[in-house]
């Protein structure tokens, strides 16, 4: 018989054995880290993990995590009402946010198109982008989709949805590297993509 730790300890293993990026040896490490945490101490961080779960959620109007409805974005005056900049998930904001070059409202799409994962249109947040842009003040729709496959799939997939209306549609200029994420772009290089942005036609 293999060798099992007490089950509390098991189920901690486990349970941060499922976070991404931590493997069986790394969740063992943090595992034994948190029982030799003073017990205030890890009473905080199973508190944290509580209270952020319970109190974040996702903007109504823009997708994006926040602990308001809506967003701090969304309902700041000064922000410019007539661009959108669409990206994949909330952690793209916090990129593009860090960048402190763009002012404009965002559109956050949980995810891209991906026939390969069967992820379909209908199961991103592109829906409720086409309502948003109905009757608004929105002049330029930015995407800013990853430059992998899935994100220009669904770059192009919503450029085509929204030309029609009339709006502008841009991609995001290379700098990205092809196959990168926006969220570990560095602003440099993020905000010469964001100004080398072209028109979709
Ligand atoms: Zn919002």
């Amino acid at each position: 018989m293999s060798f099992r730790f007490p089950p509390p300890l098991e189920n901690l293993i486990r349970e941060l054995s499922k976070l991404p990026g931590i493997g069986g040896k790394t969740a063992q490490r943090l595992a034994f880290h948190i029982l030799s945490l003073p017990e205030n101490q890890a009473q905080m961080l199973a508190g944290a993990i509580t209270a952020a779960k319970t109190s974040m959620k996702y903007c109504s109007v823009c997708g994006n995590l926040t602990d308001q409805d809506p967003c701090v974005i969304c309902s700041d005056e000064k922000r410019d009402r007539s661009v959108i900049c669409v990206v994949e998930n909330a952690r793209d904001v916090a990129a593009m946010e860090r960048m402190r070059e763009y002012h404009g409202l965002y559109h956050v799409l949980h995810g891209a198109i991906s026939p390969i994962e069967g992820i379909g249109p209908e199961d991103i947040n592109l829906k409720q982008l086409l309502v948003r842009l109905q009757d608004s003040e929105v002049q330029e729709v930015i995407l800013a989709t990853n430059p992998t496959i899935e994100g220009e799939a669904t770059a192009m997939f919503a450029a085509r949805l929204i030309r029609p209306s009339g709006i502008k549609v841009t991609r995001i200029a290379h700098g990205v590297p092809v196959g990168g994420d926006l969220e570990y772009t560095d602003e440099v290089t993020l905000s010469r993509a964001m100004d080398g942005r072209q028109e979709i036609k």
